[in-house]
């Protein structure tokens, strides 16, 4: 149901849109990282309304660390998000996406580590 409401979505405004950056022109029926893209775009026309607020910038962050792995990219959003005031219920969230970003720098961090310990020996 979610998804013929975003194929909606999409569709009506592919008709009205003039955006050279937005990916909307190459979305497919099917769920893809074009997609992502599309949501995330969206979101951030609506932060440019609405920039203090601490669910646009959770959902953006959500998109960015969950589907896009632009863990990176999130955290200044996270941080962001962390001084406007989030209620108890999006603190956790916020909790939940920061611990994810961690762990996957983590991973990254240790990735490298074992690359450069690999190229030392050789
Ligand atoms: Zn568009």
């Amino acid at each position: 149901m979610a998804r013929f409401r975003l194929l909606g979505v999409a569709t009506l405004h592919r008709l009205g849109c003039s955006r050279t950056e937005c990916p909307c022109s190459s979305l497919s029926a099917q769920p893809s990282r074009e997609w992502h893209l599309f949501i995330k775009c969206q979101i951030e026309s609506h932060l440019e309304k609405w920039p203090d607020s601490v669910e646009l910038l959770l959902l953006l962050s959500h998109v960015q660390v969950v589907h896009l792995e632009e863990g990176v990219e999130a955290v200044d959003r996270l941080l962001k998000a962390e001084k406007s005031k989030p209620s108890l219920e999006q603190q956790f969230r916020l909790y939940r996406l920061k611990n994810r970003v961690q762990s996957s720098l983590w991973e990254q961090a240790r990735d490298t580590k074992h690359l450069l310990a690999k190229e030392a020996v050789q």
